[in-house]
């Protein structure tokens, strides 16, 4: 509801401040987007498929994890990826290395593991964010594409600018698997993107904006530079917060009825205790949006999932090139 003076009034305003509900409208609490539920689906959908894959390869698909240094949340990440690849029956091994470590053997560690020279490695991923010393780039372009299942190396970052994606990076993905799974109309509609990273914003955009189910969006990307984030964020039908800024995202930013997606993840401090929170103050702006995902149990499971999937396509697509090879 808009005030005579262009404020944007939510449903809770008006029961709790002015004491009535907006007429005409029925009072808003958002569809809370479980993206626990929907990756859970996605497991038990694969696990039939995986354990088909390896009565035909004779192994179960193998997913190789490099973790450096003893980052705690990156450790934690690392452990609910490998506990889900087990649940689909994926084996997950974890190549631990010390932080000290430097670029050049990195590089060389990853691609001795796309040799197979640690076993057959049918999904590489390296755990982000490498410490400072190390150049990043390097070492995630040390990864074959064709086992690339975080769709970080240009190749597959380039494949997916053109429209034919090969593996698409799982946070976005995992996104999109949202939309369509609570049936969120991204056609013709405006979506904005608040982060432009590599990993998370970019290939979303892309991914929002190709032909097709879950795309045909028109695409608007906010970054630490943004002058009037508020003005954009509020025209957005469907709104993702892909920042790291704890509650950035208020419900005097979002319009009625859009449909928001939280993709950030921080850890703050409750006195003794820490919690994890979003970018986008949950309670406020599930009062003004018709949906929202939560953190925790939104996208970060669905990323899980989305790995798994790779995981599963990037083996099932080295059967079949050894195959066409005999
Ligand atoms: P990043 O730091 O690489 O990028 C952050 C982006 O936010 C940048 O593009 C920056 O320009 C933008 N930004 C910073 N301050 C801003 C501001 N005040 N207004 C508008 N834009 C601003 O981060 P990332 O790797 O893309 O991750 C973003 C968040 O998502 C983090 O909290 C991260 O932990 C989380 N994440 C979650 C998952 C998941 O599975 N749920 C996966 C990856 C990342």
């Amino acid at each position: 509801m808009t005030s005579a003076h262009g404020a944007l009034y939510t449903h809770k305003d008006c029961r709790e401040v002015f004491g009535y509900s907006i007429p005409g409208e029925t009072e808003m609490t958002a569809q809370r987007l479980d993206g626990r539920k929907l990756a859970k689906t996605i497991e038990n959908d694969l696990a039939p498929k995986v354990a088909a894959l390896t009565r035909e390869i004779g192994r179960t698909p193998r997913l190789v994890v490099v973790l450096v240094g003893d980052v705690a949340a990156s450790a934690s990440y690392v452990k609910s990826k490998a506990a889900a690849a087990k649940r689909v029956g994926i084996t997950a091994d974890v190549f631990s290395i010390q932080e000290s470590t430097t670029t050049a053997e990195l590089v060389s560690t990853v691609e001795a593991i796309g040799r197979d020279e640690h076993g057959p490695a049918d999904g590489i991923l390296v755990q982000l964010p490498l410490p400072d010393h190390v150049d990043a780039r390097a070492v995630l372009d040390a990864v074959p594409p064709d086992r690339d299942v975080d769709g970080f190396h240009p190749v597959n970052a380039g494949l997916l600018s053109q429209g034919r994606p090969h593996f698409i990076p799982c946070t976005a993905a995992g996104v999109q698997k949202m939309l369509l799974d609570a049936g969120v109309k991204t056609r013709g509609k405006h979506a904005v993107i608040v982060g432009r990273s590599d990993i998370v914003g970019k290939p979303l955009a892309l991914l929002l904006a190709s032909r097709g189910p879950g795309g045909d969006a028109t695409v608007s990307v906010c970054h630490s530079h943004t002058s009037n984030l508020k003005e954009v964020t509020q025209q957005a039908d469907i709104l993702i917060a892909a920042v790291g800024i704890p509650q950035l995202i208020t419900a005097d930013m979002v319009k009625p009825g859009a449909v928001v997606i939280d993709v950030g993840i921080n850890r703050i401090s409750d006195g003794d205790t820490s919690r994890l929170v979003g970018d986008v103050d949950y309670d406020p702006v599930a009062d003004v949006a018709e949906a929202v995902s939560p953190v925790p149990g939104g996208v970060g499971p669905l990323t899980v999932a989305m790995l798994l999937e790779n995981t599963f396509s990037a083996a099932k697509e080295r059967k079949k090139r050894s195959v066409m090879a005999e």
